[in-house]
């Protein structure tokens, strides 16, 4: 039989998570060849973004946050266009999606990471101290020099933290270039952050399935799954309480972080969004779990291509019409639409 094959792999190390590449091609030295460039690229954006570790040889995130207040950093490309990216970003979610929260998502960082490690003296971060460390978190303090491919900090004691949009936006970048090399079907899921290429090339499906996890499978211990969403060329992302957190006095605080509240954002259990492009997808996750579902609505409906659906705090499901059309549960999809 001729025709394309399914192939799969997976690798760790990348995003600090688990990646999983599956796709279509023409022999598993093909696939090998796609998946091999996809992780190598992927490992090169992960050191580009990390804001915790310095790599020999390399500017990265973390270099420009060592350098705050003190010099301009020379940065690759792919640094450049990720920052503007995201100032962008900022603009379209009114400030709800900060890059320059880093001050204030450090220490949420610190007392999380603590808490995780000592749960019986788990503590939340006192608001003085965040609202002190929110006086340093200006996006307009981030100069992006294009000319001279630099970024300077202009405040001493402000940090960047990419965590919302960076994996996303890596994902998307890897898509693109991976497509343009010919591998037109498959899906690339970074963590749960995925991107897929085409549809699957089975001669059969006009779609990929898409697994939503259901926010309570954690606590059963069930690998049961709260939909499934079909897509074609689309990127499937979501923000949820239970991906990062950690319990004060018997109450869970996840890791996106309101800025008009400093407080963990605490409106739903999770948040997935489908659109074509997997930076914007991330963005707008963590945007819609920080804003009022009315609000979110609103944001989504401005932006053409934009689907995503809510799960509230009492497990029912909120979604807008065309996520509806591609949920297999809650709008009866197939996979078989074009
Ligand atoms: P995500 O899982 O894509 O929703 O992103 C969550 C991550 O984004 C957190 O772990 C933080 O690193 C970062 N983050 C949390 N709150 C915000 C915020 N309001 N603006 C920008 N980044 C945030
Ligand atoms: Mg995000």
């Amino acid at each position: 039989m001729g025709g394309p094959k399914k192939y799969s792999v997976e690798f760790f190390g990348v995003f600090d998570t688990v990646t999983q590449v599956i796709g279509y091609a023409e022999s598993q030295s093909k696939f090998d060849y796609f998946s091999n460039k996809i992780e190598k690229r992927l490992q090169d954006l992960t050191k580009l973004y990390d804001i915790y570790n310095t790599y020999e040889g390399i500017s990265n995130l973390k270099t420009i946050n060592d350098n705050a207040g003190k010099q301009p950093v020379h940065v690759d490309k792919d640094i450049i266009n990720m920052l503007k990216f995201s100032r962008d970003k900022y603009a379209l979610t009114e400030g709800r999606v900060n890059i320059a929260l880093g001050a204030v998502l450090s220490i949420w960082h610190d007392y999380r990471e603590a808490g995780i490690s000592d749960p019986k003296n788990a503590k939340l971060p006192p608001m003085d101290k965040l609202e002190d460390a929110n006086k340093h978190t200006n996006i307009n303090d981030v100069v992006i020099d294009e000319t001279n491919d630099t970024v300077f900090l202009r405040d001493p004691e402000m940090s960047l933290d990419v965590g919302a949009i960076a994996k996303g936006y890596a994902v998307e970048i890897v898509a693109k270039e991976i497509e343009a090399e010919g591998f037109t079907s498959g899906v690339i899921s970074v963590g749960g952050n995925v991107r897929v290429i085409g549809h699957p090339s089975d001669g059969v499906r006009k779609r990929w399935g898409i697994g939503l996890q259901d926010p309570k499978a954690e606590i059963n211990g069930t690998q049961n799954l709260l939909d499934t969403v079909f897509v074609k060329d689309s990127s499937v992302v979501t923000s949820g309480d239970y991906q990062r957190y950690y319990i004060v006095d018997g109450k869970r605080y996840n890791h996106i972080i309101d800025p008009d509240t400093l407080m963990s954002a605490d409106k739903f259990r999770a948040v997935s969004v489908v659109t074509a492009d997997s930076g914007l997808a991330d963005a707008l996750s963590t945007c819609l779990f920080i804003l009022d579902y009315e609000d979110g609505l609103k944001l989504v409906q401005s932006i053409p291509g934009v689907e995503a659906c809510w799960v509230m705090k009492d497990d029912s499901i909120k979604a807008t019409d065309g996520m509806k059309k591609i949920m297999k549960k809650l709008g009866g999809a197939t996979g078989s639409e074009g």
